[in-house]
């Protein structure tokens, strides 16, 4: 098996396109969570043919599979576990990364998987474009990952995530065939294969390529950064912008403790006394925008706020936004280890699970700091934590599993944008009842019968059974 693959990959002299030594596996054990497995080699195709081979070979020895890109997903969608049997093949995609062709006529753009998502926005810009959907990982995840993970990003409360801008996909079964799934006419009739393919994460098959939808990019933007002396009054701040007849295109939360360390890393120019801060945004034309930021300016102070200020040029918006965008690395600055939970309530229980989370950590000893998609309700509580201290992995998971489950008695969800991999897995027995997840089982065969592509992913492997766990670190390593 491991000959064939080398005779596939290594075709140009090099030896790398294959890794199977112990050290060349390692990078491969996890993506961004912290969940890790052993795989048994690393295929690193360059071409759609060389990935086609790989999953033929993989396919006629029974070995399963599992689909990367970047490695930035923090479910362990990309983590090769063996759950099933075998040892899995990880199959990168991250150097089949060209930009295919920019339809500047057609507003669209044909890539291939691994291409990063920030690359597709700098050159849809340099045509007056723009590619919406924009993760906070956005400088490294990559196109197929997004669509494998139906991403979503700062601008989803006006845009929409990615399957709104994913208008065909190539998706190749384990025969290395590749199917169009296309959406590219606006009523295409019959059943939208596309849209069930956008958030496989890597169980029906491996994307190698998309065509994505672009905007034209809007005229004029309007950046403003509210402080607050309570979450309660940020959080009942978001509740009476989305209502207004100015829908913002973002709103962000971030609060004292997520503050307190960006300040240290990026000075982004965030108020320190602050107990919380907003982000917002508006796009449009001028008018428009000055009239969002109008209202925005106002709420925020009907609500309390200490301080409102509107970027005055696009530097000073660049730096709230990086404030944003730095809170991964301010962390890894200050703790070896980190938890990301991703989880949504509806927008009315935000300051309620907020304050829930507060006494999650308070009660766990542990330092958990909030970064919210507060438009759209979906927090990112992160757990602060150095894995050396004895019992502490036993409370990071006792906190994550509270959160989660208190998102779902406030009648949220599991997941709002990382996706369900491993992580949710068994949680999605609460989400969905045995007859949604039967079905949901019978249509992922009916894509992929082989069942070697990422098995033990996404659906619970005791379907129905309603009982949910957190995964602990080296299950299976
Ligand atoms: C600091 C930080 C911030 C983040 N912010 C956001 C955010 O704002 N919004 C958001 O949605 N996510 C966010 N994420 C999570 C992550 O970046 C996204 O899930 C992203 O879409 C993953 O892309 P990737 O290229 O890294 O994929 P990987 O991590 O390599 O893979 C993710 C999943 O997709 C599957 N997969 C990857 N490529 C393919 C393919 N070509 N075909 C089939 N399956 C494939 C994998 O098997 C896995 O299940 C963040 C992560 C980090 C570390």
């Amino acid at each position: 098996m491991l000959l064939r693959l080398r005779a596939i990959l290594d075709t140009d002299g090099l030896t790398d396109g294959l890794r199977t030594s112990h050290l060349g596996r390692a990078t491969y054990r996890r993506d961004a969570s912290f969940l890790n497995a052993d795989p048994l080699a690393v295929a690193l195709p360059r071409t759609v043919e060389q990935t086609a081979e790989v999953l033929r070979a993989c396919r006629d020895h029974g070995i399963p599979i599992t689909p990367r890109a970047a490695g930035t997903g923090l479910a362990g969608g990309a983590t090769p576990t063996g759950e099933a049997g075998a040892r899995p093949v990880v199959v990168s995609v991250a150097r089949m990364d060209q930009l295919r062709e920019l339809d500047v006529a057609n507003r669209r753009a044909w890539v291939e998987p691994g291409l990063v998502n920030a690359r597709l926005g700098r050159a849809a810009a340099a045509h007056g474009l723009r590619f919406a959907p924009d993760p906070a990982s956005q400088i490294a995840a990559t196109l197929g990952g997004n669509v494998a993970t139906n991403a979503g990003g700062i601008h989803v409360l006006t845009y929409g995530v990615m399957s709104q801008h994913v208008l065909a996909v190539e998706l190749m079964d384990l025969d290395g065939e590749v199917h169009l799934l296309d959406g590219r006419a606006p009523e295409q009739g019959g059943l939208d294969l596309r849209a069930v393919s956008v958030g496989g994460e890597g169980t029906l098959g491996i994307v190698v390529g998309a065509c994505l939808r672009l905007l034209p990019a809007p005229p004029a933007t309007g950046t403003l950064l509210a402080g607050f002396p309570s979450l309660d009054a940020a959080a009942a701040t978001v509740g009476a912008l989305v209502t207004s007849d100015r829908l913002p295109d973002a709103v962000e939360l971030m609060d004292a403790r997520a503050i307190e360390l960006v300040e240290g890393y990026a000075q982004a120019g965030y108020p320190q006394d602050a107990a919380a801060v907003l982000l917002l945004e508006y796009e449009g034309l001028p008018a428009g925008v000055d009239a969002g930021a109008a209202t925005a300016e106002r709420l925020a102070s009907e609500h309390g706020a200490t301080s409102v200020v509107r970027a005055a040029d696009s530097d000073q918006r660049a730096r709230i936004w990086k404030g944003r965008k730095a809170v991964a690395g301010a962390i890894a600055k200050q703790a070896p280890d980190f938890y990301l939970q991703d989880v949504v309530v509806p927008r009315s229980r935000l300051g309620e699970m907020l304050d829930t989370v507060v006494t999650i950590g308070e009660r766990e000893r542990l330092t958990i700091l909030n970064v919210v998609h507060a438009g759209d309700g979906n927090l990112h509580p992160f757990i602060l934590f150095d894995r050396r201290e004895p019992d502490v992995l036993d409370r990071v998971f006792a906190a994550g599993h509270d959160i989660v489950e208190t998102a779902l008695r406030l009648d949220g969800t599991v997941t709002g944008e990382h996706g369900v991999g491993i992580e949710k897995r068994d949680f999605l027995g609460q989400v969905f009842d045995a007859d949604s997840l039967a079905v949901q089982q019978a249509v992922r065969d009916a894509i992929e019968p082989t069942r070697l592509a990422n098995p033990d992913k996404v659906l619970p492997t005791t379907v129905g059974c309603g009982e949910a766990r957190m995964v602990p670190e080296g299950a299976w390593v």
